[in-house]
């Protein structure tokens, strides 16, 4: 059932930042399974460049570990990681200086039929140096396309001056801005299942859906990021890019074709039309342990840190589709399961014809997207059996690995896709410069307003839900989070 695999143009990626911990772990791993799909043209070529000095043998060999680690050992055959492994080079290079680059212009191609990939897989900060080497050293032709990782910009502020840096050397159609939750599968059968059914589109609007809740629960903590989280916190790290990227395709109108602007535009229009949150809409927590080590304050080693590891929102979009529909949106660390979940709740019926016993029901919409990636659609049935007529919820599930067969276990993985994405000039899944801005537009006032009163955040068991303030924002309205569920 997963559809062909058709191989994109020859290319040549230039993965700067090729020995760090995003390269080992995911940018590399995912072309090596493209690589073994057969997607990967044999001329195509990946060049890393970093700060350490090695040889392409020695990066071979460090790659060779990196694929050990991160890939399964039955997806990895020995031939193909030679194969691959041959398809490796590597250039010292250093970003802020002269070293590397001339290095670097003799190893790329330029020729028209050549697709030109640089991925800046470094900190932020090197962006701006790194897109005006690419054009002092004339290495970067008219087609070249950089990708950028987030963070992309810390406020309003500091983005802005992000793109308008890599806007003096790059056209924005050259710039693809990785937010890696759009490069789910279940994230485009969002998509598909949206506009792609007659079914569903009627009803997706505030005469029938009640709320929407957006959950992104992660069980670990900051880890060995603690320092750089707590700068950062869960607003910046996953609402204003991830969640707020997830709650654009539930609420963006149909665009009028399934290309980068078209989708785009829609996009930008819902988080236009968000209103700024009430003061009591927000509940923003902090994990404790009981363990010694395990607590927030210790992983960042900040005993007065007021940063927030978990936070929950109402949300409420003004626009005649969403008028007066609330969006739940809830993430944190260190909660009882891993699970990222949308649910669409619709309303209940308007009259009932059932008696009391049969009880309130309502239609789910469930879209996974991990673990066991898939929807859901929750339908109101007969109880079977003699006990007269008892009302029961059931789930029609289409789990993807059930629906489509064992080969989905085959279907790439977010970095695999958007990569090919990037190599084929599709900018769908790519968050736009002004897309970004609007976002950070929305959530600077937030945080600003949160560093001027100074308060500490909601403290929360690890292995929870989070804190009771963010049951107590659902209750206060009728309503209740669905559990999270690994
Ligand atoms: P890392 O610290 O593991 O690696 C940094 C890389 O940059 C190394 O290869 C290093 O040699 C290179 N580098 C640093 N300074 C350089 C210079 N002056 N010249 C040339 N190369 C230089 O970092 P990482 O975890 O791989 O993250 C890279 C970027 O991706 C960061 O901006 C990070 O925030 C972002 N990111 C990482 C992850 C992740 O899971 N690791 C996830 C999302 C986003």
């Amino acid at each position: 059932m997963v559809s062909r695999v058709i191989p994109v143009e020859d290319f040549d990626l230039v993965i700067f930042g090729g020995t760090g911990d995003l390269a080992r772990r995911k940018i590399l791993p995912g072309l090596f399974r493209r690589f073994c799909s057969g997607q990967m043209p044999p001329a195509a070529r990946i060049i890393g460049a970093a700060r350490s000095d090695l040889t392409d043998d020695a990066y071979r060999r460090d790659i060779k570990l990196a694929l050990e680690e991160f890939v399964a050992k039955d997806s990895r055959p020995a031939a193909a990681v030679k194969g691959f492994l041959e398809q490796l080079h590597y250039v010292r290079i250093d970003a802020t200086g002269t070293e590397g680059w001339s290095a670097l212009r003799k190893l790329t191609r330029k020729d028209e039929a050549t697709v030109q990939a640089f991925y800046f897989s470094v900190a932020p900060s090197l962006f701006g140096p790194l897109a005006e080497r690419l054009h002092t050293h004339k290495i970067a032709g008219a087609n070249a396309r950089i990708v950028v990782e987030k963070p992309f910009g810390r406020d309003l502020e500091s983005a802005r001056i992000l793109n308008a840096t890599l806007r003096d050397h790059f056209d924005e159609s050259q710039i693809y801005r990785i937010d890696h939750y759009l490069g789910k599968e279940t994230v485009q059968n969002l998509m598909a299942v949206r506009f792609g059914n007659m079914l569903f589109e009627p009803l997706w609007n505030a005469q029938y859906v009640d709320h929407v809740q957006i959950t992104v629960a992660e069980t670990v903590g900051v880890g060995g990021r603690g320092a750089y989280y707590d700068k950062s916190g869960a607003m910046r790290d996953m609402v204003q890019n991830h969640l707020m990227q997830l709650l654009c395709l539930i609420a963006m109108e149909p665009p009028a074709h399934f290309d980068p602007d078209s989708v785009r535009d829609e996009k930008l229009k819902v988080i236009r039309a968000l209103d700024p949150p009430k003061r009591d809409d927000i509940v923003r927590g902090q994990y404790e342990s009981p363990k010694k080590g395990e607590d927030y304050l210790d992983e960042v080693e900040n005993r007065s840190s007021i940063t927030e590891s978990f936070i929950a929102m109402k949300l409420m979009i003004s626009n005649w589709r969403w008028a007066g529909v609330p969006f739940y949106l809830r993430t944190g660390k260190r909660l009882k399961a891993r699970a990222s979940e949308i649910s669409i709740v619709f309303k209940e019926t308007p009259h009932s014809i059932f008696d009391e016993d049969s009880g309130r029901h309502r239609n789910i919409l469930s879209i996974r997207l991990q673990p066991n990636e898939g929807i859901t659609l929750g339908v109101t049935i007969k109880e079977p059996g003699p006990g007269g007529m008892r009302l029961v919820d059931v789930p029609l599930d289409m789990t993807f690995a059930d629906a489509l067969g064992p080969e989905t276990d085959d279907v790439p993985d977010a970095y695999e896709r958007l990569i090919m994405d990037v190599i084929r000039g599709n900018q769908t899944l790519f968050m736009r410069g002004d897309e970004v801005e609007a976002a950070w537009a929305w959530t600077d006032p937030i945080i600003k307003e949160w560093t001027r009163r100074g308060e500490r955040p909601k403290p929360y068991d690890i292995e929870t839900t989070g804190p009771e303030d963010a049951a107590v924002l659902m209750h206060r309205e009728g309503r209740r989070w669905l559990d999270i569920k690994a």
